[in-house]
C-alpha cells in the first residue's frame, strides 16, 4: 500500500500511502463522517456498509498504524483501554494470562475486576525475569502480556527472549507499546504476536483525541481481534481518525525532541542531592540499558524520579510553570504526573507500595518545548522548597 515502503522512518510517516487523495489531489485523508453507506445490489454488498464494522478514514489510519508496526492488520478504538479489552476478550473462560507486574493500572483493572468475572484468569510476575514468567507457566496459560519501558517504573522487558519462550509454550505474546511508539520500538520484528497503544500519548500526540490501536502480523489472530470490534462496537469516531492520521505525521519529530530532553533532564536530575532515584533506560546505570538498546531506537520521553520527600514531590506537581500537572503522557506539551494518586490510584495502597511505586515519585513526559525551561523550572522549584 505504502509506496515510500523502504524510505526512512520520518518519510514512511509523511508519506503513509494516504499523502495525496487521489479523487482530488488533497494533501490529506478525506474525512467520511458517514454511519452508513448506500448498496447497489442486494446480493453483494460493496467494501463499506455500516461505519462499525469499516470506515474509509478508519481504515486508512488502521493501515498506516499496521505498517508502522510492521503488522499486517491494524483496528483503531476508542480508547486505549477499549483496544486493551477488545484485545483481551480474544481469551475464554479458563484461560490463564501471565501480565507484567506493574502493568498499567487500568489493564490491572480490567483483569482483575473484570475479566476474573468471566473465568480469565491473570499471575502477575516481574517481567524483567524471563524464569519468573517461565515460573508463571500454567496447563492452560494462553498468553504472556508486557509492556516495556514499563509504568512508571521503567523497568525493561526483554521483548525477544520472553516472544522466544511463549512459542515454546505455543502462547501468543502481547506488548502494549504505548511508551515507545512504532517510531522507537517495533515488539512484532522481535517475535511478538500483537502490539496494543493507546494511541491518546505519543500516537495522535496532542492531548486533545482519546484512542487506541491493535496490530498483529497473524490472520488468525487479526480475525478475532476484528470479530470483536465489529462485535462490541467501541471503534474510533472518523473525526477522531482524521485527527490522529495527522498527529501521526509528526510522530518522529516529537519523539526524538522528547527523547533529547528526557536524556539531558535525567543526567541532571541523577547528580540531585534532592533527588533519590532517577529511572529513565536511557542512563547507563538503568539495569535495562543494554536490553533497550538492543531492542529499541531509543530510550523515550518518559522519566520517573523520586524526590526526597512525598511534600517536595506535592510543591514540584503543583508549582510547576510549563510541565502540565495532569494525568496522560505523550503530548507536545510536557506533562508531569503523580502515579501514586494518577495511573495507579486503581492499585490498593499495599500493592502499590510493594511494587515500589512511593508516594515521592513522579513521573514527567517531555514536549517538544526547550530543555532548558523545563529543567531550569524543575531545579528552581526543588531550590525554593526543598531545604537547606
Ligand atoms: C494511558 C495508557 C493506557 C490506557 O489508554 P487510554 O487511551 O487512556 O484508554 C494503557 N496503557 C498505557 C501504558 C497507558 O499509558
Amino acid at each position: 500500500m505504502a509506496k515510500a515502503n523502504k524510505a526512512g522512518r520520518n518519510t514512511r510517516l509523511v508519506h503513509n500511502g494516504f499523502g495525496i487523495d487521489p479523487g482530488t489531489g488533497a494533501l490529506s485523508v478525506p474525512l467520511i463522517h458517514a454511519s452508513t453507506f448506500a448498496q447497489d445490489s442486494a446480493d453483494h454488498f460493496g467494501k463499506y456498509d455500516y461505519s462499525r464494522s469499516g470506515n474509509p478514514t478508519r481504515e486508512a489510519l488502521e493501515t498506516i498504524i499496521a505498517e508502522l508496526e510492521s503488522g499486517t492488520h491494524g483496528y483503531a478504538f476508542a480508547s486505549g483501554m477499549a483496544a486493551i479489552s477488545s484485545v483481551l476478550m480474544i481469551f475464554s473462560p479458563g484461560d490463564h494470562i501471565v501480565v507484567c507486574e506493574d502493568v498499567y493500572g487500568g489493564t490491572w483493572r480490567v483483569l482483575t475486576g473484570l475479566l476474573s468475572r468471566f473465568g480469565i484468569e491473570a499471575t502477575f510476575a516481574d517481567a524483567t525475569s524471563v524464569e519468573a514468567f517461565e515460573a508463571a507457566i500454567k496447563p492452560n496459560t494462553k498468553a504472556f502480556y508486557l509492556e516495556t519501558p514499563s509504568n512508571p517504573l521503567m523497568k525493561i522487558t526483554d521483548l525477544k527472549a520472553m516472544a522466544n519462550l511463549a512459542k515454546e509454550h505455543e502462547l501468543i505474546t502481547i506488548v502494549d507499546n504505548t511508551f515507545m511508539s512504532p517510531y522507537l520500538q517495533r515488539p512484532i520484528e522481535l517475535g511478538c504476536d500483537i502490539v496494543v497503544h493507546s494511541g491518546t500519548k505519543f500516537i495522535n500526540g496532542h492531548s486533545d483525541v482519546l484512542c487506541g490501536f491493535a496490530v498483529t502480523a497473524d490472520k488468525d489472530l487479526a480475525k478475532r481481534i476484528k470479530y470483536i470490534q465489529n462485535a462490541v462496537g467501541a471503534v474510533l469516531p472518523p473525526n477522531d481518525c482524521w485527527l490522529v492520521i495527522r498527529g501521526l505525521k509528526t510522530l518522529g519529530v516529537r519523539m526524538e525532541a522528547g527523547q533529547r530532553s528526557a536524556g539531558i533532564i535525567a543526567e541532571e536530575l541523577s547528580k540531585h542531592p534532592k533527588i533519590k532515584k532517577v529511572y529513565y533506560p536511557g542512563l547507563e546505570s538503568h539495569p535495562g540499558y543494554g536490553i533497550n538498546k538492543k531492542q529499541s531506537d531509543g530510550a523515550g520521553a518518559v522519566l520517573s524520579f523520586e524526590l526526597e520527600t512525598a511534600d517536595l514531590a506535592h510543591k514540584l506537581l503543583e508549582n510547576a510553570k510549563y510541565a502540565a500537572f495532569a494525568v496522560s503522557l505523550g503530548g507536545v506539551e510536557s506533562i508531569i504526573s503523580y502515579p501514586a494518586k494518577m495511573s495507579h490510584a486503581a492499585m490498593p495502597p499495599a500493592e502499590r507500595a510493594a511494587r515500589g511505586i512511593s508516594d515521592s515519585l513522579v513521573r514527567l513526559s517531555l514536549g517538544v518545548e526547550d530543555t532548558k525551561d523545563i529543567l531550569n523550572d524543575i531545579l528552581e522549584i526543588i531550590e525554593l522548597y526543598g531545604g537547606k
